[in-house]
């Protein structure tokens, strides 16, 4: 039995726990990951369906499914963080990343849909680090 860590939305209303046994974590740059974070590329976390127990606030709970291809998401209804859903195969638990509140058992894996990733996202990994917003 592993250990268990949290997670949930920003405004916290959705709140979970799920099993820190997570056996793949991509980094996603598809056109949809991308459109859905608004951001680079989605970070998610794989493990079994079951790994999970919703621990409040369900029924902020909604499932968006992208019609054209096999692509789900799951957000806070309140503030639209987004949050761990199983894939229509039934056999995957997906868990976003940044959802969690503590550090996941692994380290990320691979790069998917590398060829539709931004074009300023190779340029951005070597932009000046700051702590805060520049000076
Ligand atoms: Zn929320
Ligand atoms: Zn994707």
């Amino acid at each position: 039995m592993s250990e268990k860590i949290s997670g949930g939305c920003l405004c916290g209303a959705v709140t979970y726990e799920v099993e820190n046994d997570f056996n793949r974590f991509y980094f996603c740059h598809c056109q949809q990951c991308r459109k859905i974070t608004g951001s680079a590329h989605a970070s998610n976390l794989f493990t079994r369906p079951d790994a999970i127990q919703w621990t409040t606030g369900a029924t902020y709970k909604k499932q968006f499914n992208y019609p054209e291809r096999d692509f789900t998401v799951v957000f806070c209804t309140e503030c639209g963080s987004g949050l761990p859903f199983v894939t229509t195969s039934g056999k995957v638990l997906i868990v976003p990343a940044g959802s969690l509140d503590a550090e996941p058992n692994i380290q990320p894996n691979d790069n998917i849909f590398w060829a539709e990733r931004a074009a300023w996202y190779d340029e951005g990994t070597h932009a000046h680090k700051c702590d805060g917003f520049p000076r």
